[in-house]
C-alpha cells in the first residue's frame, strides 16, 4: 500500500451542517465539492460522482493531495494521523470496496452527522459555519470583525441538514448498510434532531449493531442522552477540552470549567466505549500545557489524549512565539513522560515536536492573529494578555513584520 493511500473516501460520508460535502473532516482549505448539496441531492448521486471517483483513483495511485497535507504533516512530525488511524482499524473490513476505477458499489458505511451548527460554545478557533453562537456574535459585531471573518459569515446557511429534509430521509433509506455514525456539530448533544434520531435508532434496533462516535464540548451531558448512547453496540467519546481551568474557559468561551470537569468525571459509558480528550493547540495555551497534563494524569488509565495544532485558519501558529521560549515549554513536557503511561507518549511527542517547529511564520499569520485577537477581546470583554502574557511578543514581532 502506498504512503498516501487512505480508506476514508471508500467508507465515510462527510457533510457540513449546510448540506455541502467534503472528503474528510481533515480536508485542509478544501472548498466544498461542487454540484452537490445533501439538502436536495441523493447520496447515491454524490457517492460515485466523477469528483469522488477521481479522488479515490488519486489515492490508489499514491498522489500527495494538498487537502490531505494535514495528515502528512502530522505523520512527518512523528504523530499518528487520521489516515493511519482509519487504515489500521478499518482497512481489512472495507478493502473489498477498493476498485481501480474508483467506483464503490456499496453506500457509505460511516455517516458523519452534522445536522446543524447549533452550539453553546463560541471557541476561539471555531467559525460561524460551525457554531450558531459565533454566527450570532459575529453578525452583531460585523463592523469590527476582520475581513476574513466577515467572509466566513457568508457561508452560513439557514437551511440545515436536520431541518426535516432530504438528509434524514436518505439516512433512513440506507440505514441497513450503515455501520457507524459520527456526531459532530455544532454541539450534537444539544441538537434535538440528533437526540430524536438516536432514540429512533434505539427503538428500531439499529443501535445495538451500530458504532457511534461523539464529538462534544461536554458543556451539557444529561442522563437521558447518556442512556441512549449506552444502547449502541460500541462507541468513542471525544471530549473537546483544550486547556485547564480558566484557560479552557477563555478558549472555549463561555464554558465553565467547573461544569466541564464535572461532566467529564460523571460520564459513565459501557465497556465497549472508549473516551478521549481532543485538545486543539494554539499560540494561546501551548506554553502552559503542563497545567492540563497535571489534570489529565488523573484520567490517564482509561482515557486517551490527542493534541492537534490548528492550521486552518492559519492565525494560531505556534511558531509566532520565540523558538527558545517554545523549547523550554517542550522540555517541561518531556518531564511528564516518566509519569505518563507509555501509550500516551506518541501523542505527547506530537505536541512536543510542534513546539519545536522551526518553520518561519508568514506576515499574514501575525496580521490575522492580531486583528482577530483584538476584535474578540473587545467584543467579549476578555483580556488575553492577562491570561497569556507571551502573546505580547506576537504583537511586537508582528508590528515590525507587517510594516516591513
Ligand atoms: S489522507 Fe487524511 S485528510 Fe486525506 S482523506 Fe484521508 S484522513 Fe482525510
Amino acid at each position: 500500500m502506498n504512503e498516501n493511500f487512505c480508506i476514508i473516501p471508500f467508507m465515510v460520508l462527510n457533510c457540513r451542517p449546510n448540506g455541502t460535502l467534503k472528503t474528510c473532516s481533515q480536508a485542509e482549505g478544501a472548498h466544498p465539492i461542487e454540484g452537490f448539496n445533501l439538502n436536495t441531492d441523493s447520496v447515491e448521486d454524490f457517492w460515485n460522482c466523477d469528483w469522488m471517483r477521481d479522488f479515490r483513483r488519486r489515492k490508489i495511485r499514491g498522489e500527495r493531495i494538498p487537502q490531505c497535507e494535514g495528515c502528512k504533516r502530522t505523520e512527518e512530525s512523528g504523530g499518528g494521523s487520521k489516515r493511519q488511524g482509519y487504515l489500521s482499524k478499518y482497512y481489512e473490513k472495507y478493502k473489498h470496496r477498493i476498485r481501480e476505477d474508483g467506483y464503490v458499489e456499496e453506500m457509505p458505511a460511516w455517516w458523519e452527522f452534522r445536522l446543524s451548527s447549533v452550539c453553546n460554545s463560541a471557541c476561539r478557533i471555531c467559525t460561524p459555519k460551525n457554531s450558531t453562537l459565533i454566527e450570532k456574535e459575529h453578525t452583531k459585531h460585523f463592523e469590527v470583525m476582520p475581513k476574513y471573518d466577515k467572509g466566513q459569515l457568508k457561508g452560513c446557511s439557514k437551511k440545515q441538514l436536520g431541518d426535516g429534509g432530504n438528509f434524514l430521509n436518505e439516512f433512513w433509506k440506507h440505514v441497513d448498510q450503515i455501520d457507524a455514525i459520527e456526531l459532530h456539530g455544532g454541539e450534537p448533544l444539544i441538537d434535538d434532531n440528533v437526540i430524536t434520531t438516536l432514540q429512533q435508532l434505539v427503538d428500531t434496533g439499529h443501535a445495538s449493531r451500530m458504532h457511534v462516535h461523539v464529538h462534544s464540548n461536554i458543556n451539557k451531558v444529561d442522563e437521558y442522552v447518556v442512556s441512549l448512547l449506552n444502547q449502541f453496540k460500541s462507541g468513542w467519546f471525544g471530549a473537546s477540552i483544550d486547556a485547564y481551568g480558566e484557560e479552557n474557559e477563555f478558549l472555549r468561551w463561555p464554558s465553565k470549567w467547573k461544569t466541564v470537569d464535572h461532566n467529564f468525571r460523571s460520564l459513565k459509558l459501557h465497556p465497549q466505549w472508549s473516551k478521549s480528550i481532543m485538545a486543539a493547540i494554539t499560540v494561546y495555551q501551548c506554553l502552559s500545557m503542563w497545567k492540563f497534563l497535571d489534570w489529565f494524569l488523573e484520567f490517564q488509565d482509561d482515557c486517551e489524549i490527542f493534541f492537534y495544532t490548528v492550521h486552518s485558519p492559519d492565525r494560531f501558529g505556534l511558531e509566532m512565539i520565540d523558538l527558545d521560549t517554545r523549547l523550554l515549554a517542550a522540555e517541561e513536557l518531556e518531564t511528564y513522560k516518566p509519569i505518563m503511561h507509555y501509550r500516551h507518549h506518541t501523542k505527547l511527542d506530537n505536541l512536543i515536536n510542534n513546539l519545536r517547529s522551526t518553520r518561519t511564520p508568514l506576515k499574514k499569520e501575525y496580521k490575522g492573529f492580531i486583528e482577530y485577537n483584538d476584535a474578540l477581546d473587545k467584543i467579549r470583554n476578555q483580556d488575553s494578555f492577562k491570561l497569556f502574557p507571551h502573546i505580547r511578543e506576537i504583537y511586537e514581532t508582528g508590528s515590525t513584520k507587517i510594516h516591513s
